[in-house]
């Protein structure tokens, strides 16, 4: 008496009817941290910036008017024309502010 060995039966999964299983993702965590660092509140001073003579405030060149008066934004001061500032060079002997810096 031989026993024939029994073979696998092997399912090929050529055309399975099944989706493949999807795989488990877990509802990722609403954070709430902040994007941005915690700086102090300083404006962004970029270009020509200039400095009131009576009070020191910095203010740079474009943040000022086109044209007319420039007023200190701390003191209000009337700190000389527009188109003095933007005169090259500036006109500075007319002018309540310095140069700060470039
Ligand atoms: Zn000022």
């Amino acid at each position: 008496m031989t026993e024939r060995p029994r073979r696998p039966i092997l399912h090929l999964k050529l055309n399975p009817d099944r989706p493949p299983p999807i795989p488990a993702v877990p509802a990722a965590p609403v954070k709430a941290a902040p994007a941005r660092p915690a700086k102090p509140a300083a404006p962004a001073l970029t270009g020509e910036v200039w400095k009131c003579k009576p009070c020191g405030a910095a203010i740079a060149l474009a943040d000022m008017p086109l044209e007319g008066d420039v007023r200190c934004p701390g003191c209000n001061a009337r700190l000389g024309k527009a188109e003095d500032f933007r005169a090259d060079p500036p006109r500075t002997e007319r002018l309540r502010a310095r140069l700060y810096k470039r």
